[in-house]
């Protein structure tokens, strides 16, 4: 099936609330424009310098998400144009966030990461570690970010009940947060192997790679 297919064919099966994020790391610029062709503006990326090469020879109404792990030194090759950060995982990440887009004269808008999977090579913040930074005063005086949600990946497992307690546990913590922040609205959870689930479990955004764009060769 070609990438205008398994778009179609994708887009088709969700919810009308349900945001579909193609993931489009590694793909070409080519195939990047494919997907584009069938009226999608909405891509994710997950290395910065790799968004911002395919940013400057793409159309300007694209979306641009970092869904990867952000360092901070990299933050402001992006902060002009970055739509939505998925991956915040410390104060002091959102702090540059923050300067940056200063900078820029922009509200950028982040979701924080959550550790929900039992692999320890997955990033993200424990559920104390974040109730500590919606609570912290560092975080309320910000004024050019927002944070817009929560984002979350689940155990690489063919154990379908294991996916849905994590995705659920992240949907308990997504309501508790909204108690603090009323404004959060996006809850970013399920790949191509797990969105169906995510779903379920109260995913307002997917971000889905390969199931549109086929296998990756890196990453
Ligand atoms: C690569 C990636 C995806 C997409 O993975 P697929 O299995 O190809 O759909 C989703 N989220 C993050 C954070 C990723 O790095």
């Amino acid at each position: 099936m070609s990438i205008t297919d398994n778009l179609k064919k994708i887009k088709s099966a969700l919810p009308n609330d349900v945001t579909l994020v193609a993931v489009s790391k590694t793909k070409s610029i080519s195939e990047i424009r494919e997907a584009y062709d069938t009226g999608h503006t909405i891509f994710g990326e997950n290395k910065v310098q790799e968004m911002v090469q395919k940013w400057e020879n793409m159309p300007k109404d694209i979306q641009w998400h970092m869904i990867g792990h952000v360092q901070r030194n990299k933050v402001k090759h992006m902060a002009g144009f970055v739509s939505l950060i998925h991956g915040v995982d410390s104060i002091r990440l959102l702090e540059e966030i923050d300067k940056r887009a200063q900078q820029k004269n922009r509200v950028i808008n982040c979701l924080l990461q959550i550790h929900i999977a039992e692999e320890t090579t997955k990033f993200g913040l424990s559920a104390d570690e974040l109730s500590e930074i919606i609570q912290s005063d560092a975080f309320h005086k910000m004024k050019n970010i927002a944070i817009v949600g929560l984002m979350g990946m689940a155990t690489f497992t063919d154990d379908t009940n294991q996916i849905r307690r994590e995705f659920r546990f992240l949907k308990t913590l997504f309501d508790s947060t909204k108690k603090i922040i009323p404004g959060i609205s996006i809850l970013s959870m399920g790949m191509s192997g797990d969105y169906e689930i995510a779903i379920e479990e109260g995913s307002t955004m997917v971000r889905i790679g390969s199931s549109i764009f086929g296998a990756r060769n890196r990453y």
